[in-house]
């Protein structure tokens, strides 16, 4: 039995290792099928704080694990498929070995969704396409950049975006915006933003420095193809939070986050059981905001199993 289990070896499921394994808890992280989380896919991080010249996304990961390491926190390389939660021993379900626990934080974070299309993949994290203009707008200053999608977030990524690029074209399916009428008004008077209405795109293409030069087109109405030149391409169709096999037991939002008690930015109705990270964050979704809510937890955690 172990005290306390960490799911989750992101921002915040290290950060709250590092507080954990420091009050002595010894706790275990199962890391899922991406040690170091989302920000092991980006090489360059500006705005985690303590990082003047920035700092490549998989060493920063890697120094907050190594200092868990350095007061106990242990680390397996498993992902959890179920869970029961409804007793003071909570039960995590892994492929080929089951797992009990006292205290239980979730950090298992969101998946941004992304298109499927041909280039996007290599072109993912670092090479153009981002799924967070808040991460990565600043890198294209003076450059055109897309932001694919119709909703609000699309709406803000873009609006955001204008305070660097030179132009920003927002992409869209439909003829009208799915977005609140006020954002819509304001991202298509806006004098940078122009729309892409009836159109998805069907390809990105790299230059020859493996960067993103532009988006290929298609216009719905009759499937005629296009080439729009840019330098960034922000995807903004939403985000999967890696909530399912908790589902049962844990309140959730109509997208599937966590929501956490009033009051609360961590716990859950069942005590012992904390959450953490982007998985219960459809806000803000920075690597700073998931480690303070590790923090956050592992003190939770921390007082709860004083109290057993
Ligand atoms: C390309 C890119 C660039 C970014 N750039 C920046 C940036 O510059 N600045 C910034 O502040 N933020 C940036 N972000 C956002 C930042 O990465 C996230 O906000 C942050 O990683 C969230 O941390 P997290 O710990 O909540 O979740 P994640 O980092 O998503 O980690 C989730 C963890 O949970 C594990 N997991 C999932 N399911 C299970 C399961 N069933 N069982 C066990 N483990 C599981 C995964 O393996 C992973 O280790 C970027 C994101 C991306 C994708």
């Amino acid at each position: 039995m172990e005290n306390l289990i960490i799911l989750g070896s992101g921002c915040a499921g290290l950060t709250a290792a590092i507080y954990a394994a420091r009050a002595n808890l010894s706790p275990l992280v199962l890391e899922g099928v991406q040690p170091g989380g989302q920000l092991t896919t980006t090489s360059e991080v500006e705005n985690f704080p303590g990082f003047p010249e920035g700092v490549d996304g998989y060493d920063l990961t890697s120094r907050m694990r190594q200092q868990a390491e350095r007061f106990g926190a242990r680390f397996e390389f498993a992902e959890v498929k179920e869970a029961r939660l409804d007793e003071d021993v909570k039960t995590l379900v892994c492929e080929g070995k089951t797992l009990e626990c006292r205290a239980l934080i979730i950090a298992t974070g969101a998946s941004p969704r992304l298109l499927g299309v041909p280039g996007e993949k290599a072109l993912w994290g670092g090479n153009g396409v981002s799924s967070c203009a808040t991460c990565d707008g600043a890198f294209y200053r003076g450059k055109e950049v897309v932001v694919i999608g119709g909703g609000d977030s699309a709406a803000e990524e873009a609006l955001f975006l204008t305070h660097f690029a030179s132009k920003v074209t927002l992409i869209h399916r439909r003829g009208e915006l799915r977005a609140s009428p006020i954002m819509a008004k304001r991202v298509v008077e806006h004098p940078k933003v122009a729309v892409a209405w009836f159109s998805t795109v069907n390809e990105m293409l790299a230059g020859e420095d493996g960067k993103a030069r532009a988006v290929v087109l298609r216009d719905v109405r009759d499937d005629s193809l296009r080439e729009l030149p840019c330098s960034g391409i922000f995807l903004a169709i939403g985000h999967v939070p890696n909530t399912k096999p908790f589902a049962a037991y844990l309140d959730l939002d109509g997208e599937g986050y966590f929501v956490p008690q009033p009051g609360s930015n961590v716990r859950t109705k069942v005590p012992g059981v904390f959450v953490a990270g982007d998985c219960a964050d459809p806000h803000y979704r920075q690597a700073i905001t998931a480690a303070g809510m590790g923090c956050q937890a592992a003190i939770e955690a921390e007082r709860y199993t004083s109290t057993l």
